[in-house]
């Protein structure tokens, strides 16, 4: 039985990690945010934090082969049996490509959702953005503020807006996805695994769009496999 890799596509303050979580939660399967990886190898001063830092700060991609190799040890886990969602990765074809190698043969079921929001509410987005160093989860002092108002409504932690989430930085993250990202909705658009989602709706929408598409991605799948299945 293949396993289940739900991506999350889409530019940065799309909403990922937000339904990324409640994702999480309804299915069952974990959220793997190379994002939040990173940022913690970064916060421990680890080698790869260390080669990754100035990459984030700058709004860059970090290089592929660092983040292949952490995926790669994540996916490895016993809780990845089943599924993962994937939130900030692939970012490059190459990631995408590499994905695909680690589950040669039929062994992935690729829902790949984009979510997708124009640049000029990205940008007032995150500019509102706060987040939780420690559990990682995100507000937004617009739309989702936390109940605690600086603090996180979850465990209590003071909420911080990321370094990168300023202007000049966003901006320059803008482009990397419009030039490096956005072509994988071409990529999975091809394979027949793409689906669009608009990111601009109310969250709960959103969320409602997202479980209904991996739902029927699965029913499909199920349906396929049970001739073969019979048949053994
Ligand atoms: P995120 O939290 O997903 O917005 O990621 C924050 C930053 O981490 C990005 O701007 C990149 O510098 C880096 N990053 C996260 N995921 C990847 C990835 N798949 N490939 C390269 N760099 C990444």
């Amino acid at each position: 039985m293949p396993k289940t890799a739900v991506i999350l596509l889409g530019p940065p303050g799309a909403g990922k990690g937000t339904q990324a979580r409640r994702i999480e939660e309804f299915f069952r399967f974990p959220r793997i945010s190379t994002g939040d990886m990173l940022r913690e190898a970064v916060r421990k001063g680890s080698a790869l934090g260390k080669k990754a830092r100035r990459y984030i700060e700058d709004g860059d991609l970090v290089p592929d082969g660092l983040v292949d190799a952490i995926v790669k040890a994540r996916l490895g886990r016993k809780d990845c049996q089943r599924g993962f969602i994937l939130d900030g990765y692939p970012r490059t074809i190459h990631q995408a490509e590499y994905l695909e190698a680690i589950f040669p043969n039929g062994q992935l079921r690729i829902v790949a959702a984009g979510i997708q929001v124009r640049d000029t509410i990205l940008v007032a987005r995150l500019a509102g953005r706060w987040t939780c160093s420690k559990c990682g989860r995100i507000f937004n002092s617009a739309s989702n503020p936390s109940r605690g108002g600086k603090r996180c409504d979850e465990c209590n932690t003071i909420l911080v807006h990321r370094l990168d989430d300023s202007l000049s930085v966003v901006q320059e993250r803008l482009q990397v996805y419009h030039h490096v990202t956005k072509p994988l909705i071409q990529y999975y658009r091809k394979r027949g695994c793409y689906f669009r989602i608009n990111g601009e709706r109310p969250m709960d929408e959103i969320y409602e769009k997202l479980k209904g598409t991996i739902t029927r991605s699965q029913g499909r799948a199920a349906q396929v496999e049970r001739p073969l299945e019979a048949g053994v």
